[in-house]
């Protein structure tokens, strides 16, 4: 049986190794899934819930654990994992409180009674990338068990440990078994095991967009339900009668959180002309004082990136030394480190204005006016999120309805709040997830007459 090594990012250091399914093992488990099906989807809807909340009850007893483990597995500082775990409670909890919120309609029809059902659609696969394992495979899990799909967890193959202790702790709480699994593998076997497998009914995968494509084709299949998150390039528009210090002091960590490994990162900074000097005094400090360090530090906001090989690649998008603004500080020693590295590209032509980087870097081009500023902020192929600064609640308003993007905020750089929907234009995604409407993307509408002639 083949093993692969799960490192910390930080050291470098082997946290440990574990085995890796194939595409038979995949099979037994999707098999093991589809049975489990039967029985859940009879489960009374406040028995489901009710075992929705002592799952989440689980979590929240096990935290600081899953914090601990999250932060060595992906080099996430301390502080973040914490809030990450606050994060998946209170999304545990939301949808905890859905199955007895999925309410069907009656219809007036002639010479009868019609209602609609909310049927689950039966096994779920939730394939999901290495940079918020945890907090990504909930966002799928627990909306579609709510509505009384089994699921099937696949985790990037170096960022499989949260995963798996949150099937154990499935079963802990009294989850009939296999109602959640894990495959732990690489994306290429137990990955597109699920996707071509007949008995898996629906995918939703977070990662990049070229996989994406090859699920959405591999889906075609048996016309699996699909909902993709994939890349961003994200646009954060000050305009110059912005609170200049406020949207200066927010940039920085609206990229570089999570040391940019952030599908919402907002990667191009647009700055209106008349104001770019002045901004630029502002960001460079406010760059330069980010603490890059040990992830266990509980100071430190930035940790390394996720592997050497991302590494590289990151670090290939910063070659030309006369568009750095500014670098700021790394440890030495071991750990995949990168400095928060802004650049400049005044006619937006580099590289790093069009590609997703996944890496602390961003590019500042400044814009002219709205019109300019909107023009800009669509010109990539991605629409997933964005920012706009600016005292005027009108042109907030205007450019928020311009920008192509599926989250968009206004003096503030967040995007994702497990209340609201969350997903991407273009070659961002398709579909959503998150909100209250998100269980029942994980169902299929029925309708029943009963005549009464
Ligand atoms: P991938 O798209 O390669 O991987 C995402 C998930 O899909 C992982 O679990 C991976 O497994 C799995 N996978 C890979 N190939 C297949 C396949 N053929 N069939 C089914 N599943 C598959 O993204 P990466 O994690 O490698 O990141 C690469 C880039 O993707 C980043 O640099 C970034 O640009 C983007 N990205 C975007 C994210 C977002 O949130 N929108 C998140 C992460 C990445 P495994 O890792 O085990 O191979």
């Amino acid at each position: 049986m083949m093993q692969t090594k799960v490192l910390n990012p930080a050291t470098e250091q082997v946290l440990s190794t574990i085995e890796l399914m194939d595409a038979r093992q995949t099979d037994d488990v999707v098999r093991r899934s589809a049975r489990a099906f039967e029985e859940w989807q009879r489960v009374d809807a406040a028995d489901r819930a009710k075992l929705l909340r002592r799952f989440a009850a689980m979590v929240e007893a096990d935290a600081e654990n899953l914090a601990h483990m999250e932060t060595a597995n992906c080099g996430h500082p301390i502080s973040n994992s914490h809030g990450t775990l606050r994060a998946v409670v209170d999304c545990m909890e939301y949808y905890a409180a859905a199955p007895e919120r999925m309410i069907g309609q009656q219809i007036p029809v002639p010479n009868g009674v019609a209602l609609t059902f909310h049927e689950p659609i039966g096994v779920v696969a939730v394939i999901a990338p290495w940079n918020f394992p945890l907090m990504i495979a909930v966002w799928g899990m627990m909306p579609a068990l709510a509505a009384g799909n089994t699921v099937i967890l696949k985790p990037s193959e170096l960022t499989p440990l949260t995963t798996v202790r949150l099937a154990e702790l499935a079963l802990e709480a009294g989850l009939p078994r296999d109602v959640v699994q894990v495959v732990v593998g690489e994306g290429a076997v137990v990955g597109q095991a699920l996707l071509d497998h007949p008995l898996v009914d629906k995918v939703v995968f977070t990662g990049s967009t070229d996989v994406g494509r090859k699920v959405m084709s591999s889906a075609a299949a048996n016309l699996k339900k699909v909902t993709l998150e994939l890349g961003g390039k994200s646009a954060n528009i000050v305009y110059a009668d912005s609170d200049l210090a406020a949207a200066a002091a927010a940039a920085p960590m609206g990229v570089f959180f999570n040391t940019g490994q952030d599908c919402c990162a907002r990667s191009r900074l647009l700055v209106q002309s008349s104001i770019l000097n002045e901004f630029v005094e502002y960001l460079v400090p406010a760059v330069n004082d980010i603490i890059v360090g040990s992830p266990l530090d509980e100071k430190t906001q930035v940790g390394p990136l996720i592997s050497a090989g991302h590494r590289e690649r990151v670090a290939s998008f910063v070659t030309e030394d006369e568009q750095i603004v500014t670098q700021g500080q790394i440890p030495d020693g071991p750990g995949f480190w990168f400095p928060p590295t802004v650049l400049r590209s005044d006619d937006g032509s580099a590289p790093s204005v069009s590609q997703e980087i996944f890496g602390p870097v961003v590019t500042i081009t400044p814009f002219a006016d709205e019109a300019d500023a909107i023009r800009l902020a669509n010109s990539t192929d991605y629409g997933l999120a964005g920012s706009i600064w600016t005292r005027d609640i009108a042109r907030a308003m205007r450019t928020a309805r311009g920008v192509r993007a599926g989250n968009l905020s206004v003096n503030n750089n967040s995007a994702v709040r497990y209340q609201t929907p969350f997903g991407g234009f273009k070659q961002s995604g398709i579909g959503r997830e998150l909100g209250p409407d998100a269980p029942f993307e994980f169902t299929e509408k029925k309708t029943v007459f009963i005549s009464t002639t």
